[in-house]
């Protein structure tokens, strides 16, 4: 079985798969805080346990135990796959891990502190309790490393680039990277050409070009591009200012109200969960309806630019949360665009609720599609694949 290992700051998700089956699922959340909690999922069973973790290498050593109890020992894992969230321009791919690639994430961490020195801790702290296996790091970046430099460069002082490394690098790389490729089977296309739209908490878009990433919605960080739950997306940087000399707010208060104060929640004020916003829609409340409003604008407004920028597509393809679930969502976004060459199906729009197919019409020239991505599948995929081709080279 594959181990996958999400660490982010002050938590640590864990995922056990035999071959495409999740068998076991943990999360374990509030890492040095006051009550850590470990939630395990096992099938539709769900236990929620008080731990202690002080740090990622106890939060380890919680789930090496959940291991022993629940089979015995370690020896069902055969290797260990982790989300590295930056790989900045050292990684496009998937690696297995040496002191080198340590060092490679070590150096990335100036992009994304808090994020990548989590995962350096989960990758020590694995060493410690599973010594003798492989680990595989699996980076969100990675795909997007055949983005241009007419699309990653921002019109900065070029020095900072050079620098600081200040670029877009965009992320749900692994997700895209699936959706995109599982979308070139189903319409038995060699290389996909088209425009995948990853809808969850977080969200981004990609415009693929033969296979290639060549350009996505999100930049340095996670933070840019389309609305999400409680992230701003785009806005102009002046707004920055404006919050600091105007409303005397200090640099990380700016930072959390863009980060977790805005998006769907920020604009609803109620929630930053879809569901909650589509009810509260249906149900009149106005700024809902405002919040999905400006969503769905957004995601259409990249559509049209992806488009442009791509010139011609295959498909357009919907996942995450609220891109596979969500037929109302959709119906929004590609509202009208028949002159584009995208014409949904209502009929099999409606009836694609986390199933994978076309929802477009027979006659609609660019295909629609929905195809559920599960990032933590495709980790424990790669992490297997790099461990075969290591294999076979050594
Ligand atoms: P993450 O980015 O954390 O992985 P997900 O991809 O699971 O998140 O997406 C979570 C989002 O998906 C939430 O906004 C949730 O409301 C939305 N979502 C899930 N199911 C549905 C549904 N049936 N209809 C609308 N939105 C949904």
């Amino acid at each position: 079985m594959v181990l996958v290992i999400n660490c982010g700051s002050s938590s640590l998700k864990f995922s056990l798969f035999e071959e495409e089956e999740l068998r076991l699922g943990g999360l374990l959340e509030c890492i040095g805080e006051q009550a850590p909690e470990l939630v395990l999922s096992r099938g539709d069973e769900e236990e929620r346990r008080s731990v202690v973790a002080g740090d990622h290498g106890e939060a380890m050593q919680r789930v090496y135990e959940v291991l022993v109890e629940v089979y015995g020992g370690v020896g069902v894992v055969e290797a260990i796959g982790h989300r590295i969230v930056h790989g900045g321009e050292r990684f496009f791919e998937a690696e297995l891990v040496t002191a080198e690639v340590e060092q490679g994430i070590e150096e990335c961490a100036a992009l994304a502190p808090l994020h990548n020195m989590a995962h350096l801790s989960g990758i020590r702290a694995a060493r410690t309790y599973f010594a003798d296996l492989s680990q595989v790091v699996v980076f969100d970046t990675a795909f997007h490393q055949t983005i241009p430099e007419r699309a990653y460069l921002y019109a900065l002082p070029y020095n900072l680039y050079e620098e600081e490394g200040i670029r877009r690098y965009g992320f749900h790389g692994t997700s895209h990277k699936y959706v995109s490729q599982r979308a070139a089977e189903l319409l038995q296309l060699e290389h996909f050409t088209g425009i995948t739209c990853h809808l969850g908490n977080g969200s981004s878009l990609a415009a693929i070009s033969q296979g290639r990433s060549v350009d996505t919605t999100m930049g340095l960080t996670p933070l840019e591009g389309v609305v999400m739950g409680t992230r701003s997306g785009d806005v102009d940087p002046a707004v920055v200012f404006h919050l600091v000399r105007q409303c005397g707010m200090a640099v990380d208060e700016v930072e959390q109200l863009l980060n977790q104060k805005s998006g769907l929640l920020g604009l609803s004020g109620r929630s930053k969960d879809m569901r909650n916003i589509e009810q509260a829609a249906i149900e009149g409340d106005k700024r809902a309806q405002l919040a999905l409003e400006v969503f769905t604008y957004r995601v259409r407004k990249y559509i049209g630019a992806f488009l442009a920028v791509l010139g011609r597509i295959d498909a357009v393809v919907f996942t995450g949360g609220i891109g596979e679930n969500s037929s109302a969502v959709r119906r929004r976004i590609l509202q009208d665009m028949e002159g584009l060459g995208l014409q949904l199906d209502s009929a099999r729009n409606d009836t694609h609720a986390g199933v994978e197919g076309e929802i477009s019409t027979p006659g609609s020239s660019v295909k629609i599609l929905v195809v559920p991505t599960n990032e933590e599948l495709v980790i424990a995929r790669e992490t297997r694949q790099v461990i075969q081709a290591y294999g076979e080279r050594s």
